[in-house]
């Protein structure tokens, strides 16, 4: 339960924090829905307003714009009888629930259909403009009214043009003169109230669709980041089934090209532990076996001498010559295990001085030469200039044996073995060729990891524990040199180590 509850929380926190590849499809989604239909609400309704409002004051306007021709007909400014007059300003201040008022050339109010204002004066911007003979219409979102100013045109006054300005438009003075043209101004405010009504009702439905829209988009954003993203938890479910030790198989989760990689990836990871864990396996084994053989022989030598009564001082000689060669055997094989401890640890320093390559490989060559001679195989060098470089004697003599002992371990009866040392202005080589067993090209790559061994049966037989590559690869790297090899199975090997002349200090 408490797993649980801890579960929840860290996705949750996963989700708010967006490291979670789930809650950002989930976002993205989210926004990439619903922001063009919130935009497009808005932009649909703002148009619709416009258009509207537009549309009434240019009706509006014509009609009053007629009403105002009657106006100078009826003479109606002046008389302020007409009974058909004041009969179409009623109809018109019903029919678009607004109000007109009708102000004569001394701004003086003298019919409003609301019959507040008549005989007050009337001194506005607007008015004044009209006045000039301009016609002005301002639309008022917030109280919902659109005020309209149309001025009365008596076209029978004919006006003369004032210095080029156009009728209408006069100018004495840089000051801009009332147009003797207009007799009166029709003040007249609409009630937009049928558009507001309109908009409610239409962003009312507007509403209910967007909020059908989010509700899918939000669905479509949850099944998305759920599906998108399960092929990764399947990933994870088939790792920690590896983890915990349930499977221990390769895994496949092919649903995605993605998770395809990773799960390549750690397929290959997993192979390599598995032989690493095979190998290690295998090691232990070995060593257990190559440490407990000397013990057992040393027993059986010290035994055979106690069961014995008055036993010759030879044979005691002898036994104990064999009980002492057991020991140095045992110490070489602890003393193999410790280099390569050392050299993993990284602990070792390289104890670098100027050594003569030359010299060094001939005492190497010299101490391995009876031991090819047992299996009659002839060791060759070749050296091609002398060489002197900056190495640590101790890792380099590991190094050039290891290579020369394997040549002769894993050669054939009357074989040879080719040991050739060369150098050019910045690095020395050293190659070692053999007529040996080979080594097949699937395990070349494996040879230099602890404990592998081509031919694990051959290579306990001959002695071998699969940790002298191991040991040479790495002293070859502390010298920021490198290590090469060719193999034919059945023909030969030859490895190739280049190591720098002077010492490349880290
Ligand atoms: P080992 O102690 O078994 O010799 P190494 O690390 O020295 O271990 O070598 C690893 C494996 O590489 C050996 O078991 C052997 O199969 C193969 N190998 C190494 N050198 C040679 C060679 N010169 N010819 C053929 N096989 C070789």
């Amino acid at each position: 339960m408490k797993n649980i509850l801890q579960k929840i929380k860290k996705v949750i926190r996963q989700y708010i924090s967006l490291r979670s590849l789930r809650a950002r499809i989930f976002l993205i989604v989210l926004v990439v829905g619903i922001v063009p239909s919130v935009a497009m609400r808005y932009g649909i309704m703002r148009n619709y307003e416009q258009r509207a409002v537009e549309q009434r004051t240019v009706t509006v306007q014509n009609q009053l714009k007629i009403v105002a021709d009657h106006l100078i007909n009826e003479d109606y400014l002046n008389t302020r009888t007409s009974k058909v007059i004041n009969a179409e300003l009623e109809m018109l201040s019903n029919l678009y629930d607004g109000r007109v008022q009708i102000i004569s050339g001394n701004l003086k109010v003298i019919k409003d259909t609301y019959g507040i204002s008549e005989g007050k004066t009337i001194i506005s911007e607007e008015v004044i403009k009209c006045f000039m003979g301009e016609s002005l219409s301002n639309y008022d979102a917030q109280y919902g009214y659109i005020e309209l100013t149309i001025p009365i045109i008596d076209n029978q006054i004919v006006i003369e043009d004032t210095q080029g300005a156009a009728a209408g438009n006069v100018i004495t003075n840089g000051v801009r003169q009332p147009d003797p043209r207009v007799k009166g101004v029709m003040l007249t405010s609409i009630s937009t109230d049928y558009i507001t009504d309109t908009l409610t009702i239409l962003s009312r439905k507007a509403s209910i669709l967007e909020a059908l829209m989010i509700m899918a988009i939000v669905a479509i954003a949850l099944i998305l980041s759920i599906v998108l993203t399960r092929p990764f938890e399947r990933v994870t479910k088939a790792i920690n089934e590896v983890k915990d030790g349930y499977n221990n198989e390769s895994i496949s989760v092919p649903d995605l090209a993605e998770t395809e990689h990773i799960v390549e990836a750690f397929n290959q990871l997993l192979q390599r532990m598995k032989v690493l864990d095979d190998s290690r396996q295998e090691f232990v084994s070995n060593v257990s076996h190559e440490l407990k053989t000397p013990l057992t022989s040393m027993k059986v030598l010290a035994d055979s001498l106690l069961a014995q009564e008055n036993v010759p001082a030879e044979l005691y000689q002898e036994f104990m010559e064999d009980i002492v060669s057991e020991i140095d055997r045992e110490n070489q094989i602890i003393t193999d295990l410790l280099a390569l401890v050392k050299m993993d640890k990284k602990v070792s320093a390289l104890n670098i001085a100027v050594i003569n390559i030359n010299d060094l490989t001939e005492l190497i060559l010299k101490r391995l030469r009876p031991i090819a001679r047992k299996k009659d195989v002839e060791v060759v060098f070749e050296s091609v200039r002398p060489v002197v470089a900056e190495v640590d004697e101790v890792k380099m003599t590991l190094v050039m044996s290891n290579l020369v002992e394997n040549a002769i371990k894993y050669n054939k009866e009357h074989g040879w073995v080719k040991v050739v040392l060369d150098a050019d202005h910045q690095y020395f080589t050293f190659e070692v060729s053999d007529s040996g067993i080979g080594i097949p090209e699937d395990c070349l790559a494996q040879i230099y990891e602890r404990f592998y061994r081509v031919d694990k049966s051959h290579s306990r037989e001959i002695g071998g524990t699969g940790l002298g590559l191991a040991i040479t690869k790495s002293a070859v790297l502390m010298h920021r040199g490198s290590i090469t090899v060719t193999s034919t199975e059945g023909e030969g090997s030859t490895f190739l180590v280049k190591i720098p002349l002077n010492y490349i200090a880290q």
